[in-house]
């Protein structure tokens, strides 16, 4: 998506460890303008795949999806919500992520009464990295016998092995930009898509 690496190479930050900064637009403040953009491209792409739910986790997914949502017609949006307490009730569906930016685990949860075997789901996230955060969600579709249609990611670091780890799963993973190179001296390259 144009527009979107456009505002990368405008606004993104490399920092050490191979993440990238994008407070300016993606993960503190928010550019509106530009999340409903990425809601029509995701719609342009999913569109037709009778979605019924977004499944996020929070914090920084939970904009995206709500934009993307309004593209899809007004379908709810589930976040995942991240817990650190062991005292999980039973009426949730949990698994655990690996933070790729602290590096801690989290446990995850989503209400039982949120996620049906009648859904179609489509989860949306702002990176993919290693896949942890992927995964994680993909677990909790797969407990609630709901079926996955896909993953939307707004930004993919090609070269962290999360995008090839899930794509060889069978699950359809569509990226708005998947950045090939990440350098010390601030410059990155995308990967063209088709
Ligand atoms: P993964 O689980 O794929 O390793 O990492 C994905 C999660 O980690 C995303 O939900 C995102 O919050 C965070 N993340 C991974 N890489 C980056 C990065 O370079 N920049 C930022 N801001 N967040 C990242």
């Amino acid at each position: 998506m144009e527009l979107l690496e456009k505002k990368i190479l405008k606004d993104g930050v490399v920092k050490a460890g191979n993440v990238l900064k994008v407070d300016n637009f993606l993960n503190h403040q928010m550019d509106i303008a530009l999340f409903s953009e990425i809601g029509k491209d995701f719609y342009r792409l999913f569109g037709d795949c009778n979605v019924t739910k977004i499944l996020t986790i929070e914090a920084s997914g939970i904009g995206i999806a709500c934009v993307t949502a309004q593209s899809f017609n007004n379908i709810p949006v589930v976040f995942a919500k991240k817990s650190k307490s062991k005292n999980i009730s039973d009426n949730v569906y949990t698994s655990t992520v690996v933070s790729f930016t602290h590096g801690g685990e989290n446990d995850i949860v989503v209400s039982r009464d949120y996620l049906n075997p009648g859904d179609r789901v489509l989860i949306i996230d702002d990176f993919l990295a290693n896949g942890s955060a992927l995964e994680g969600l993909m677990s909790i579709v797969e407990q609630s016998g709901a079926t996955l249609v896909g993953a939307g990611i707004v930004i993919e670091k090609g070269f962290q092995p999360g995008g090839e780890k899930i794509r060889s799963k069978g699950v359809r993973v569509e990226s708005l930009a998947i950045i090939d190179s990440m350098n010390d001296d601030g410059s990155l390259t995308f990967r063209k898509q088709g």
